[in-house]
């Protein structure tokens, strides 16, 4: 059902599973606040009309061709998205303005689309930036045109563990380095500056896990920040997901001792190859650990799933470890069998777990999730970093290390203190809730 009580809202998505879920999210809840929603979205990566039907969908023909994957989405691509999205933007809000039965009071996008800030400040309406990932990536990203100032870039690899000046608890290797290259990543800074044209940034963080970030943040943009998170927990029914997901696992969890399974999955997005897999698969085996292992089709480079793994696996893991293509991540992470969560420490799946209480073992493979990996392991101490080339050994260690050992009990303690913080944020007069309808005040108020 429409809700047109307060206006209508554009919702410019990113055609990611990281980048849409929360969007979607959001807009579920400013929705249940009194205004309209127009989802805009690109060909590639659509959302399902059919489950949203609060919602109105908005077509960008974003002339990307059948054959880009996610994984194979690039820089060049960002480029033409901008390039062929921002025509069909202006022409709706050419014929809103026209037609005005819902006035659009605002427009909301991903900070990857950033040409809707141009079309919106076209049309003199306020343009809110939302940034999907955390607040400590957005900051360390920003640090690489110092660093470059400085003669800190591009780093040798003899720095690769050394702290980051003025960026601790951050390695160089822990910095958000795109596509691996510091030449392309401060292309793609150059592409972000676009971003100062917007009027506020929402994020889907927690005062309580990023204050100084979010103090940064604020110094360097110097437009309102709204902290509003955790998304998940503010749409909790909400199913976004591109992948059908197995349910049967729950029913399989149900059977699993309190806190015994360690949940693993990389997201939608890393791949890996047959040998990761193989190493994977027996550190599992050989940890005598009940795990819920998502393999993605797709997500191992020469094989359409789980072919490589011994033909017997299912015997020799017998009724101890389920395999998936796709979980219903955040009922699994909910689930009072889970212990843990062997992660590649995407935003959205780290603040899933941290507001859960689940601790981590972090496998970070690219981008923002080098940050995350940090800040999991180093500064809200609720996990373990498993890093580099993937050993049975090593994973059989890590998996006992989180789910059996003393230091595993140290960091469940940890993360169940930081789900109760979460939580408090949460309620009337936390944080978060407070930023949320600082939020819906700032729309109302019209700020362009
Ligand atoms: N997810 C899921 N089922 C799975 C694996 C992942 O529903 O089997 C969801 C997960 O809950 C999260 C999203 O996919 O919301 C992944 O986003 P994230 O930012 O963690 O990582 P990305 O996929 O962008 O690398």
């Amino acid at each position: 059902m429409e809700n047109q009580r307060l206006g209508r809202l554009v919702l410019v998505i990113f055609p990611l599973q990281g980048h849409t879920t929360p969007m979607l999210q959001l807009g579920t809840f400013l929705h249940s606040k009194g205004f309209a929603i127009t989802v805009a979205h690109t060909r590639f990566n659509p959302p399902n009309p059919s489950k949203y039907p609060h919602f109105t969908f908005l077509l960008l023909s974003d002339k990307l061709t059948e054959s880009y994957t996610p994984a194979t989405l690039n820089f060049y691509d960002l480029e033409s998205i901008t390039r062929n999205c921002d025509l069909p933007l202006q022409e709706f809000l050419e014929l809103q303005t026209q037609t005005a039965d819902s006035q659009v009071v605002g427009i909301i996008f991903d900070s990857i689309m950033s040409f809707a800030a141009t079309v919106a400040d076209h049309f003199k309406i306020p343009r809110l930036v939302f940034m999907t990932s955390s607040a400590g990536f957005d900051r360390a990203f920003w640090a690489f045109p110092r660093l470059l100032a400085e003669g800190y870039l591009p780093f040798q690899d003899s720095m690769l563990h050394e702290l980051v000046p003025q960026e601790s608890p951050l390695r160089f290797k822990d910095l958000p380095v795109y596509k691996q290259n510091i030449e392309e990543t401060l292309k793609l800074i150059d592409y972000g500056r676009n971003l100062k044209n917007f009027s506020a940034i929402i994020l889907n963080t927690i005062d309580c896990l990023e204050q100084s970030s979010l103090f940064q943040l604020r110094q360097h943009y110097k437009v309102p920040v709204f902290p509003i998170g955790p998304l998940s927990k503010v749409a909790p029914a909400l199913s976004t997901s591109f992948l059908e997901e197995e349910t049967s696992c729950i029913t399989w969890l149900n059977d699993q001792p309190a806190k015994s399974v360690l949940y693993v999955s990389k997201g939608s997005l890393a791949i890996s190859d047959e040998k990761e897999l193989t190493e994977t698969f027996w550190g599992l085996a050989n940890s005598d650990q009940p795990f819920l292992w998502v393999v993605r089709p797709g997500s191992v480079s020469g094989s359409e799933w789980t072919e490589v793994l011994p033909k017997d696996f299912k015997e020799i893991v017998r009724e101890r470890g389920l395999i998936v293509k796709w979980a219903p991540q955040k009922e699994v992470l909910a689930h009072s069998a889970v212990g843990g969560f062997w992660t590649h420490c995407g935003w959205n799946s780290s603040m899933e777990s941290l507001c859960e209480g689940v601790p981590m073992i972090s496998s970070p493979q690219f981008f923002d999730q080098k940050v995350i990996a940090r800040y999991i392991t180093h500064v809200w101490k609720v996990g373990f970093e498993l890093d580099g080339v993937l050993e049975r050994g090593d994973v059989d260690k890590s998996i006992r290390r989180l789910m059996t050992g003393r230091e595993g009990n140290e960091v469940r303690q940890r993360a169940i203190e930081l789900k109760h913080m979460i939580n408090v944020s949460t309620l009337e007069g936390g944080s978060s809730y407070n930023s949320l309808n600082d939020l819906t005040e700032f729309l109302l108020a019209k700020n362009v």
